[in-house]
């Protein structure tokens, strides 16, 4: 801790990444999605030209990396030509896919395109759990054909596994998996608990045995594949002491914009009440970056409570995760609970208690109650 409380407005730098969720629609129903419980309907996404102008747009105010995801960008006929504009634009261009729709013809349009990058999730190793938590059958094997497409295209793999207490026991597997694909980047996350995974947490959440095992697993691979590999890996707020450094930092380094149109600081911050998220239909994305209200509310430290205000940490983690404040404690200026410093921290010890010694059945993700799929 530090008794400074001086703060400064920090220097306005573009944003490094903007992360395009084209598309809610998905194959899959994994009950871990990081959208949002609402999702929105193909019939109100952008549309193509909106699209190609925002990257445009993106490219003047200095945006390094465009992120094509989902739900499955694959769902949007038009992705191709946006990757093209990307790369034409000299933005790295990136795609996080289910790899289930990943064929060969879509793949050699994408590489035509100017792709630079795909990274390929993944539910399990064991295919019929993989195709049980992902609500497909069949798409375990889809993924690693799609993996071997990636590969003998010439283009880099990240293989990402989401982990939690229904297959955190092979993460070794995984690990190996992915070094069989001839993955360069390896993602082993624990499922992070907003949307869908706050509403499945039970049916999720690992116990502090199974993620110290994890640990050391990783840690052990770590050497091993060292030069070869590179692995990366959440852990779960609700064992830790300090909050990650959610987006690096509202409104900071990343703009996130929803399969509708609005720009968003974070892809759950439309969980956020009293917020009003414009379009890039409506406003420029560089106003949006540098003064859209919703942008600058919690930008930097100014908004701070204590104990973050006075803590020398305030400019790594920033505070933490304001959806996560919001969601556990109904105040989205609050420290993130998963600090061991704030006075809500004793809601994630609360919700580890409370988890059952059986998982209760999965809710997938549907498009609405109404509406259920599958
Ligand atoms: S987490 Fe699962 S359901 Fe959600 S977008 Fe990814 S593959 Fe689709
Ligand atoms: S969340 Fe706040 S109190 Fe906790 S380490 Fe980060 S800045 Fe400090």
């Amino acid at each position: 801790m530090s008794a400074s409380t001086s703060e400064s407005a920090p220097p306005l730098a573009p944003p490094m990444g903007l992360i395009a969720e084209m598309t809610h629609r998905c194959p899959l129903r994994c009950p871990y999605c990081s959208n949002p419980v609402a999702l929105d309907r193909a019939g109100d996404e952008l549309d193509t030209d909106t699209w190609l102008r925002v990257l445009d747009e993106a490219a003047a105010l200095g945006v390094l990396q465009m992120h094509f995801t989902g739900g499955e960008p694959l769902a949007r006929r038009d992705l191709p030509l946006l990757v093209r504009r990307a790369a034409d634009a000299q933005l790295y261009t990136n795609i996080i896919t289910s790899g289930v729709t990943l064929d060969e013809r879509m793949m050699a349009r994408l590489i035509e395109a100017g792709i630079d990058h795909i990274q390929l999730s993944f539910q399990d190793v064991e295919a019929a759990n993989a195709d049980r938590i992902g609500g497909l059958a069949g798409a375990h094997g889809r993924k690693l054909a799609a993996a071997q497409r990636i590969r003998e295209a010439g283009l880099p793999l990240t293989a990402n596994f989401v982990i939690h207490r229904q297959n955190i026991a092979r993460v070794p597997a995984m690990l190996e998996l992915a070094e069989a694909l001839g993955a360069s980047r390896s993602e082993i996350a624990h499922v992070q608990y907003y949307g869908w995974g706050l509403r499945n947490r039970d049916a999720l959440l690992p116990s502090r045995a199974e993620l110290d095992a994890t640990t050391a697993t990783v840690e052990a691979a770590r050497a091993r594949l060292k030069g070869r590999m590179v692995i990366d890996y959440v852990v779960p707020d609700y064992y830790a002491a300090r909050p990650k450094a959610c987006m690096s930092g509202w409104a900071q380094r990343f703009i996130h914009i929803s399969p509708t149109g609005r720009a968003l600081p974070c892809h759950a911050a439309e969980s956020l009440p009293g917020f009003t998220f414009v379009s890039v239909r409506d406003v420029p994305l560089a106003d949006i970056w540098r003064a859209d209200p919703a942008f600058l509310r919690f930008r930097g430290t100014a908004w701070m409570p204590e104990p973050c205000q006075s803590c020398d940490r305030r400019e790594i983690d920033w505070g933490g995760c304001r959806c996560q404040a919001f969601a556990l404690t109904g105040d989205a200026a609050r420290t993130d609970p998963a600090c061991a410093l704030s006075p809500d921290h004793a809601v994630m010890a609360a919700a580890v208690a409370a988890r059952g010694e059986a998982p209760p059945d999965f809710v997938y993700r549907q498009f609405s109650a109404a509406d259920p799929v599958g």
